[in-house]
């Protein structure tokens, strides 16, 4: 990563963290004038910081669900509606993960296409959890796909090619930072296969508090229960807690993990039951504010493996 990547990082992640409604577009205004730039919306935090990154100087991006916000219960507000009724583009995870937009997009009376990110990934089935008659009312794949950082590339492409038909007299631009991006983003699939590869595959299982890990899983041989399913919507159910308890005892797993967007309380007391160590804090559905761990994407993935490194090779 070269100096100035970086630098435009950290702008980036500072705007965006730094107020769940500001804008998270950077670079240079005297360059070209804010009212050119392209209006787009993110529904939430870890896509906006995708966006900025594919899109960066030539985007005025708005976001809806903010660092450590809760997609799955998101109410909008009529400040969501007027950036959803400005934009040219809204940016959406898809797989049934914002059950709010459409209403949203109705309400606002907005014209902008909606571009699904996760087009062309290969979705997940959801897993029973606490809510699975919920779930079933919600279609059947897994919303979480950005826990695999392969899946993300499909993203920033699908993005790129969302600008790039809005804005074609910057496609050089989209397609060099898309470039750059990816490229790094295979370093941190290596980075994360390099650090797992370290860990006994009979200390690979973990507890989070809701299934948002499904995907890093499937892609990365880490095992994750958790009591509630993948969205966090319906109550736990004491039935759940009591055969998670159980499990996490038969298979002796050595660590449960926080989660930044969900309450702790009830990780703390599986803990307590079970003897099991709280690992820390894993980041699913949000980044963090900019002084926090996981201001970025990829921030987040490092944070996420150093925190499960840190837990099963100790
Ligand atoms: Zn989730």
């Amino acid at each position: 990563m070269n100096v100035k990547d970086r630098t435009l990082t950290r702008r980036q992640a500072v705007v965006a963290g730094g107020c769940a409604t500001a804008m998270f577009a950077i670079g240079p205004a005297r360059a070209q004038g804010v009212g050119d730039r392209l209006k787009v919306v993110a529904t939430f935090s870890i896509l906006a910081d995708l966006i900025g990154n594919v899109g960066a100087s030539r985007i005025d991006g708005a976001m809806l669900v903010g660092p450590n916000g809760n997609a799955h219960v998101y109410a909008p507000s009529p400040a969501d509606a007027r950036k959803v009724a400005e934009a040219r583009l809204v940016f959406v995870n898809g797989l049934g993960f914002e059950g709010w937009l459409d209403r949203l997009v109705k309400a606002s009376a907005s014209r902008a296409s909606i571009v699904v990110v996760s087009k062309g990934i290969k979705p997940r089935e959801r897993e029973g959890g606490g809510d699975r008659d919920h779930d079933r009312d919600h279609g059947q794949a897994d919303p979480h796909a950005w826990q695999s950082v392969a899946n993300v590339k499909i993203y920033a492409r699908n993005i790129c090619d969302a600008l790039v038909a809005a804005d074609p007299g910057a496609k050089d631009r989209y397609e060099t930072n898309t470039a750059a991006y990816v490229g790094k983003l295979d370093t941190l699939d290596r980075e994360v296969r390099q650090t797992i590869a370290r860990i006994p595959l009979d200390r690979r299982r973990v507890i989070t508090s809701h299934k948002a890990f499904g995907y890093f899983q499937d892609a990365y041989g880490i095992e994750f229960s958790a009591p509630q399913g993948v969205s966090t919507e319906a109550e736990v159910s004491a039935r759940d807690v009591a055969a998670l308890i159980r499990q996490i005892k038969a298979q002796k797993i050595a660590a449960i993990f926080l989660e930044n967007i969900t309450d702790s309380r009830l990780m703390e007391q599986i803990a307590k039951e079970t003897g099991a160590k709280v690992g820390g804090m894993l980041y699913s559905d949000a980044l963090t504010e900019a002084s926090g761990d996981a201001p970025t994407y990829i921030d987040l993935i490092r944070h996420n493996l150093k925190q499960l490194a840190g837990a099963l090779l100790s």
